[in-house]
């Protein structure tokens, strides 16, 4: 696929040893034409890989081989694959030296196109493809995965629907849980959270969230393991779960 290269003044060259084993998801807060000029000039100090507006056009701005500065503040990372820094405890190294960023034109919380769900999922699968990539949930992650702070890249895209179109595996759906799909929101931790695989206590947590933080949600259950006469688990795109008497 053939993409217009724009290049932007703000990357690293090269990768510093590692190689992308990841695709990161961005929403632009904004448009094409705007980004094409925010990661053109140095001052803003920011840049991704490529660029994708709502009609499906494809920009590039940074070689895949080269560092884009797309991810490189690290909150509360949800991501199982994040590395952590080998000298110092709670540090982890810049996520931008092994991953790709990919932005998309619009905002949080306007509807994805389709034409961006075709360049985008024709994109990612031309990435794996190069750098050898599984296509799952765990190797293309939303910007907030890595940042916490950050609702980048919001709750209309489906990460999930990109990966299946891609030509991945979206994470399976336990069969013993009636998901209630199509009820998205957010709600706040109300103590330290704990981010599940199933909606029950079985496994050990995939990550924990401090109180205070808003999680984003993509459906929900009330048959997970009850907790206190609580059995209702919200279910996220990432495939994960928390239990909702845990939030305000
Ligand atoms: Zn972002």
């Amino acid at each position: 696929m053939s993409a217009l290269f724009i290049k932007s003044p703000n990357f690293t060259q090269g990768r510093k040893g590692f190689k992308p084993i990841a695709i990161v998801i961005h929403i632009m807060e904004g448009t094409l034409d705007g980004t094409d000029s925010w990661f053109g000039s140095r001052s803003s100090n920011v840049s991704a890989h490529y660029g994708i507006g709502k009609n499906g056009e494809l920009h590039q701005y940074v070689k895949e081989e080269d560092t884009a500065w797309h991810a490189g503040r690290v909150d509360h990372p949800s991501w199982k694959l994040i590395k952590p820094a080998e000298d110092e405890a709670g540090m982890y190294i810049n996520p931008n030296y092994y991953t790709i960023g990919i932005e998309h034109e619009g905002s949080e919380d306007t509807d994805w196109t389709e034409e961006m769900y075709a360049t985008s999922s024709d994109l990612i699968a031309a990435i794996a493809q190069r750098w050898d990539i599984t296509l799952d949930r765990d190797h293309v992650v939303g910007h907030h995965e890595i940042y916490s702070l950050k609702d980048c890249p919001g709750t209309k895209v489906d990460i999930n629907r990109l990966i299946a179109q891609a030509g991945g595996t979206p994470p399976a759906v336990p069969e013993w849980v009636v998901i209630k799909t199509g009820f998205t929101g957010k709600a706040t931790t109300k103590n330290n959270v704990n981010i599940r695989r199933d909606p029950s206590t079985r496994m050990a947590p995939l990550a924990s969230v401090p109180p205070g933080i808003q999680l984003a949600y993509d459906g929900y259950t009330e048959v997970g393991q009850s907790i206190d006469g609580n059995s209702k688990w919200y279910y996220t795109d990432e495939g994960n779960w928390f239990w909702s008497g845990a939030m305000k």
